[in-house]
């Protein structure tokens, strides 16, 4: 990889000219992108004239890419990733001269691929630094005759942000939103106090690129970019960040901030068990600067699965987690990697019977209870010993190694859960719970105890569209550009 340390490159300082990027992000689980917003304030701060895509909420438009010089799309996630593939080409019909970059996480991590379908620059990392240089010299009519990439594919130098743009996107009411348990709901606002995470978890798509690192967006800027959008009706703010305790000292810097100026804001963000233990003292600060919940990577509650995947903690450290958040008055809404080639079906049917214990049945999406390993180009689980005699060989339409568990049965309930998860989509959680749990003891031949009476646990507040990191995306997602 070639790799940049060391300090931001800067813009090319030319004179502005009508030279045209067109920002396209593809999915960020219906999220208004900060990644599309803070480097259109930065291209249009160097003097470009910028023009932004959702296609969460809006389709490829003519008239908006017409005449663009680049077209950069935002590849944050897998589904965001599978999408941007699809809609290639007809992004290439609709801006033919425009240079193509993709950036974020997962351009550097599928490099070989993009490249082969012709994506002229991919950067990863800290982007934004690349994105400038690159604008930059294709205005100065500098679009490299070897086919080489200038700027570095991956690059770890801080940026100095701006407040991100979002003037050009669609209107924050028509993203996703809270649901309050008592059926109310919040416009919600989304930002990130930091990128990349300093842990090294082996399934995790952040780790191949970041390799340990994180970087902080200024305090300044995140209050602004908060503002911003509590002025557009923001009364929830929905904290991006891979890990909002890895950098715990800016994380409460920019709270305190936050409820000193908008003391009626609430959050949400997305804490590792591990550090919900290290810094519990944390808890209760978080609820007093107003956290309704935190979104926790659990993964699993199997002990051995936990160790392949290097999360540094233990079924026992999740039940302490979740206690000290009950005590402290946040909701914790764990997400899981419910099949792997680990998994087996007592050990599925362990988690269920593990939730209903815990009365977590309404904190936990039926997605959650379908989602299955994926394996990324570069992803750590491949320098497991024996896990790659279990993989097919890379699938560049799935964008993964393909792997089928060695019990087909298992397999077999993943695809009748997912089915489920799809087809009851409007049905309460408990109720898809209940569906997920008959299924899961009829595949392993157990009759089903009753969960009659049986409390399904506190609703929690959450977001209209559910979390999930490595799902693959719906026929309709692929199609809706
Ligand atoms: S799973 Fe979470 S804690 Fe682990 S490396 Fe990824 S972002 Fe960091």
């Amino acid at each position: 990889m070639n790799i940049l340390h060391g300090s931001t490159r800067a813009a090319q300082s030319s004179p502005a000219v009508a030279f045209k990027a067109a920002l396209i992000n593809p999915y960020e689980l219906g999220r208004q992108s900060f990644n599309l917003a803070a480097p259109a304030a930065l291209l249009k701060a160097a003097g470009f004239d910028v023009v932004c895509l959702d296609l969460t909420l809006q389709k490829l438009d003519p008239d908006v890419l017409r005449g663009a010089g680049l077209v950069a799309i935002h590849l944050g996630m897998h589904t965001a990733t599978r999408i941007a593939v699809a809609a290639l080409p007809k992004i290439r019909a609709l801006a033919p001269s425009a240079h193509v970059c993709m950036y974020g996480l997962y351009a550097a991590m599928n490099e070989a691929l993009l490249r082969g379908l012709g994506v002229q620059t991919l950067l990863g990392g800290e982007f934004e630094t690349g994105l400038l240089a690159l604008a930059g010299r294709l205005r100065d009519g500098d679009d490299g005759d070897d086919g080489a990439q200038r700027e570095p594919l991956v690059n770890f130098s801080r940026v100095a942000f701006v407040t991100p743009d979002r003037t050009g996107l669609p209107k924050l009411a028509q993203y996703a939103h809270l649901i309050l348990p008592d059926g109310g709901a919040k416009i919600t606002g989304f930002t990130e106090t930091t990128r990349g995470c300093k842990h090294l978890c082996r399934h995790c798509p952040v780790v191949p690129v970041y390799e340990g690192k994180f970087r902080t967006v200024d305090k300044e800027v995140v209050l602004a970019d908060i503002a911003q959008q509590v002025a557009a009706g923001a009364a929830h703010i929905s904290f991006g960040d891979p890990d909002f305790f890895n950098g715990p000292t800016h994380a409460r810097k920019v709270l305190e901030a936050m409820h000193a100026r908008f003391p009626q804001l609430t959050f949400d963000a997305t804490i590792k068990i591990q550090h919900l233990l290290n810094h519990a003292e944390l808890l209760p600060v978080l609820r007093e600067f107003g956290c309704l919940f935190v979104t926790s990577a659990v993964e699993s509650v199997d002990d051995g699965i936990l160790d392949h995947f290097d999360k540094h903690h233990t079924r026992a450290d999740f039940e302490r987690a979740l206690t000290l958040c009950r005590a402290s008055g946040i909701s914790l809404a764990p997400t899981f990697v419910s099949f792997t080639p680990w998994t087996t079906l007592d050990g599925y049917l362990d988690l269920l019977r593990e939730l209903v214990r815990l009365k977590l049945q309404e904190a936990v999406p039926a997605v959650q209870l379908s989602i299955r390993l994926l394996v990324p180009q570069g992803s750590y689980l491949l320098r497991l010993p024996d896990f790659v005699d279990r993989l097919e060989p890379f699938d560049s339409e799935l964008l993964g190694y393909p792997w089928h568990h060695a019990d087909p049965s298992v397999d077999a309930l993943q695809r009748e859960v997912q089915a489920v998860a799809i087809r009851m989509e409007s049905a309460t959680r408990a109720e898809v719970f209940g569906e997920i749990w008959r299924l899961a003891h009829a595949a392993a031949g157990r009759k089903e105890p009753s969960l009659d009476g049986v409390d399904p646990g506190p609703p929690v507040p959450r977001l209209s569209e559910p979390w999930y990191c490595c799902s693959e995306p719906t026929e309709q997602q692929l199609q809706s550009f």
